[in-house]
């Protein structure tokens, strides 16, 4: 053991619970008209960028989150070329969609500017130089304004948004109103997928409304989840479409398609991983059949964090 660090952050789940972690330095920190940033350096997870209080990635461990929310449904698709990419700021979501050789246009609209004016300066190992990708259309727009008013239609649409944070950039994107739009963007065979916040035993409400509210307009939808370690929390992820038929296939055609549509190795997701992320505990599955809410622009799902402040 090394000397003991003096500098601490504290990360909220509510309340009554919280992870501490111990970094060397803070980057970067602003107040956005958006959002407020920070970035910082910790001992643990190596570069960490925290919006609104809210851990968001973490260099060590952000292959597993951004492998999780790409790759099960992209794999599953027949061929996907389109992509609509809603947040993402960091660009590690963007890099994913990049490894696919079938991809030829990748849009991506976050509502935050110097957010990924930030991320190209200081997350290089989240982006890995994604943003010159010469397939990218950048947007910098409100998510739900360019699904309003865009007539273009994608083969997935990535929702990669912060948590629905009480006056927060992003609750409007989580509503049975959105849904129903996106399901309009979707070519037929088109697959959602939508980060959906933690999926633990205190904190379950979110992901279980977001795939309650998602099962009222999708005919198919499968919740999954894995565990991230810089968040000391199991997370979960929603996938939906209305084509089951792509669904059907065996963990040795999964893996042949990663080696022949994907460039580069994966460190997380492979067949294996695939039938892991599926397989939810009974209690969460008891969680999501019995709720009930559905999220409407009228009624909103929103959460409210208690804050973090780096502190000695
Ligand atoms: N991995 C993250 C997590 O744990 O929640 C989410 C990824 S990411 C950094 C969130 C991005 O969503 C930010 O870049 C933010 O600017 C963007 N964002 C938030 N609200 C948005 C909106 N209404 N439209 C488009 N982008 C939005």
């Amino acid at each position: 053991m090394g000397k003991t660090p003096v500098n601490w952050i504290d990360d909220y789940f509510n309340n009554y619970e919280l992870h501490k972690h111990a970094f060397k330095n803070v980057l970067y920190q602003v107040q956005t008209k958006i959002q407020k940033i920070i970035i910082i350096d910790t001992y643990n997870y190596g570069r960490c960028l925290i919006l609104d209080n809210e851990f968001q990635s973490a260099e060590a461990d952000e292959f597993i989150y951004h492998e999780a929310l790409i790759h099960p449904s992209f794999i599953l698709h027949p061929c996907i070329e389109r992509v609509l990419i809603i947040g993402g700021g960091e660009g590690a979501t963007l890099r994913e969609v990049l490894r696919y050789k079938s991809v030829k246009r990748a849009v991506m609209v976050d509502i935050d500017k110097e957010m990924i004016e930030c991320a190209k300066k200081f997350l290089p190992a989240f982006h890995t130089g994604s943003f010159g990708d010469s397939r990218l259309e950048l947007v910098i727009e409100d998510g739900r304004k360019y699904l309003e008013r865009t007539n273009e239609q994608f083969d997935a649409i990535v929702i990669d948004v912060n948590d629905p944070l009480e006056g927060g950039p992003s609750y409007m994107l989580f509503t049975i109103e959105l849904y129903k739009i996106i399901v309009e963007k979707l070519t037929t065979d088109g697959i959602l997928v939508v980060q959906s916040g933690a999926a633990s035993i205190t904190e379950n409400d979110v992901f279980a409304s977001i795939c309650n509210t998602l099962s009222k307009v999708f005919p198919h939808v499968f919740p999954y989840v894995t565990y991230i370690p810089s968040y000391a929390l199991q997370w979960g992820f929603v996938m939906a479409t209305g084509n089951p038929g792509n669904l059907d296939i065996t963990g040795e055609e999964i893996d042949d398609r990663i080696r022949s549509r994907i460039t580069g190795d994966l460190r997380f997701y492979d067949s294996i991983t695939h039938h892991a992320l599926f397989n939810l505990p009974k209690y969460l599955r008891a969680d999501i059949n019995r709720q009930t809410r559905i999220i409407s622009d009228k009624d909103p799902l929103t959460e409210h964090y208690p804050g973090i402040s780096p502190h000695k």
